[in-house]
């Protein structure tokens, strides 16, 4: 208990003075609650004025106080005297302005020596900025407790001494260990680093320690059962007000499964990689701005170009008549997300013109965008310079093998007339006249003969055109017919009425009917039937041949077509690959069925208007 004597205390008009100056809240108070002294800091904040507090309690004065805040006040008064000891109250002030004061007061009773209650001293300040801090602070640690608990990423908040402060909930479930679990006394001290990271730890608190920042970066960590997993982290320091280092922050974040994708993602395209270096396949990728992004090594190869001479500049290789084709493909691949497939050509360094026959494929990203277009091509300058020196061959021997028929076929005509010229010079008029009615057929059919085997070896420009395929038909049999005769193979040709002319090129389709026919033919051993017919279905031209050959194996329908394959022992196996290409070239069908030792049925259908084969 302090005591104070009466003579001890200053004169009242000094003590005012003296305490007016003061920045701080001083008012003096009898224990009824009457006011003996009050500063200005005070009067202002209760907003009382000058003069009129001297011997007047709170409710007596005009004051900014609320009733409840002087019930308050007088309470805490009361609580003092009571205690006889300073007791500490906080004041909440309404200012007129709206303002809330905050003070902090400290109520001290002061007694005379005979312990006499005699005056209660209130001191304080205003701490509403101070109050306000607080306020802040608490809602910052309040929100940190939140993100602490709220991330999925494991956070860990180490001291200087790298003694574990906190470490939140995600940190306990990536890591298996509990908060506890890294108290100092505990035996079994958590070790989170793999031994082989510990330098490398210690290097990035090294430099946390003298200030520097450390990049976020990814390394591996160890779960309480000794699996390795990868992480990404950050590493923070914590600093105080002044700067000075007070620990730091660890943020990880377990990044196994982004990790395994990106191993399996460059472990693929590794793999893509290298099968795009070594084929021999032209492979290149394009953005859809139509930028070159990869040529394969394969390129520099074909085109006899060296590493690096090409590159971005490939699209000025391709033959200008093929540009337009090309990027007309690669526009609609793009915008339909389809592949594409098409030829061109592109400049071989020596002058040379590569034809490729290319396929382009869009690549999708998961949102269904195209990000590239990979194309893959082939140089089949070769294969088609084959496949055309195969037709010019089955061309030859089929003509071989018609030469051999045609010989013997005009053989018997000449020697009839040659009889019948050495008959002419004793004949009389009547007899020669008869005679060379007889020559003159004959000459004729020599004629016709030797005219088709013209028609089929001459080469002809290619050109479509409206054809009547009953002529052709009777053409193509008169031209075998002494091989069927010779065989005792009768022909039968059963034709519809009105059948519309075919568009295509009659040399070709000459050539088709030959070949089958003469397939038909040499199918038979024994005397038999060949029948054919021809009829109409929609637009198209039907035409059928069915022979009582040996038939055809199941397995082999499949197949037919394929290049050199042959039963015969004198086959080429060519004629039916030159058939399907000629159907082809005609956007037309051709169809086998086949009975083992019964016979083979082929039927074509042709159109009778021009179609678009691409
Ligand atoms: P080639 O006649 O030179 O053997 P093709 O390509 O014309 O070549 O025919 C290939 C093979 O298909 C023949 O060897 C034969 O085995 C079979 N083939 C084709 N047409 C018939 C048919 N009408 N009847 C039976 N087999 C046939
Ligand atoms: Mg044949």
């Amino acid at each position: 208990m302090k005591v104070i004597s009466q003579d001890e205390l200053p004169a009242v008009a000094t003590l005012k003075e003296m305490i007016d100056v003061l920045p701080e809240f001083v008012c003096l108070r009898y224990p009824d609650g009457t006011w003996a002294e009050a500063n200005r800091f005070a009067l202002n904040i209760y907003g009382i004025y000058e003069n009129d507090y001297k011997g007047k309690s709170l409710e007596e004065m005009q004051t900014r106080l609320s009733e409840e805040a002087i019930e308050r006040c007088n309470l805490s008064d009361k609580r003092a005297w009571e205690s006889g000891k300073p007791i500490k109250t906080a004041e909440k002030i309404h200012m007129k302005s709206g303002r809330v004061v905050m003070l902090e007061l400290i109520k001290q009773p002061t007694f005379t020596k005979d312990g006499k209650p005699q005056v209660l001293v209130i001191t304080g300040r205003d701490i509403t900025s101070h109050k306000q801090k607080e306020e802040e602070l608490s809602v910052a640690l309040d929100l940190l407790e939140s993100v602490l608990k709220g991330t999925t990423d494991a956070i860990l908040i180490l001291n200087t001494r790298q003694e574990v402060i906190k470490v939140n909930d995600a940190f306990i479930q990536m890591f298996g260990w509990a908060e506890e679990d890294f108290d100092e006394e505990n035996e079994e001290y958590p070790v989170i680093t793999p031994l082989h990271l510990q330098g490398e730890s210690k290097e990035i608190i090294d430099l946390l320690k003298k200030g520097q920042s450390v990049p976020l970066h990814e390394t591996q960590r160890i779960h309480k059962d000794g699996t390795v997993f990868d992480v990404s982290a950050s590493f923070s320091n914590i600093c105080d007000m002044d700067g000075k280092i007070m620990g730091f922050v660890i943020v990880y974040r377990d990044i196994t499964s982004q990790k395994k994708v990106e191993r399996a993602l460059r472990e693929s395209e590794a793999k893509y990689r290298l099968i795009a270096e070594h084929s021999t396949d032209l492979i290149t990728v394009i953005d859809p701005s139509g930028i070159i992004q990869y040529v394969s090594p394969s390129h520099f190869m074909v085109l006899g170009y060296k590493e690096g001479e090409i590159k971005g500049a490939i699209l000025d290789l391709v033959h200008p008549d093929d540009m337009e084709d090309l990027s007309e493909h690669f526009m609609r691949s793009l915008v339909k997300k389809e592949p594409f497939e098409t030829e061109f050509r592109l400049l071989h360094k020596n002058g040379d013109w590569i034809l490729l026959e290319t396929r382009g494929v869009p690549v999708m990203t998961k949102e269904g965008h195209v990000e590239s277009l990979v194309t893959f091509a082939r140089d089949v300058t070769k294969a088609k310079q084959t496949e055309e020196l195969m037709l010019k061959s089955e061309k030859l021997s089929v003509l071989g093998e018609l030469a051999a028929g045609v010989a013997h076929e005009i053989r018997n005509p000449l020697t009839s007339l040659k009889g019948f010229t050495k008959l002419l010079t004793d004949a009389d008029d009547v007899i020669r006249l008869e005679y060379l009615r007889i020559m003159e057929s004959e000459l004729n059919r020599i004629n016709d003969i030797v005219g088709e085997l013209m028609l089929v070896a001459k080469p002809q420009a290619v050109s479509f055109e409206h054809t009547n395929i009953q002529e052709l038909i009777y053409s193509v049999v008169r031209l075998l017919e002494t091989q069927a005769i010779m065989r005792n193979i009768q022909i039968w040709v059963n034709i519809a009425p009105n059948i519309p002319l075919v568009y295509g090129v009659e040399n070709q389709l000459k050539q088709l009917f030959i070949n089958l026919l003469k397939n038909a033919i040499e199918s038979m051993d024994k005397d038999g039937e060949i029948h054919i017919r021809i009829g109409t279905r929609d637009d198209a031209v039907v035409l059928e041949l069915k022979d009582q050959g040996c038939g055809i194996p199941a397995e082999r329908l499949k197949t037919l077509g394929e290049p050199f394959y042959t039963t015969k022992e004198k086959g080429t196996g060519l004629g039916l690959m030159v058939c399907f290409k000629i159907i082809e070239e005609h956007g037309g069908a051709i169809q086998f069925s086949s009975v083992e030792n019964e016979g083979t049925r082929v039927e074509i259908e042709l159109p009778t208007a021009p179609v678009s084969t691409k």
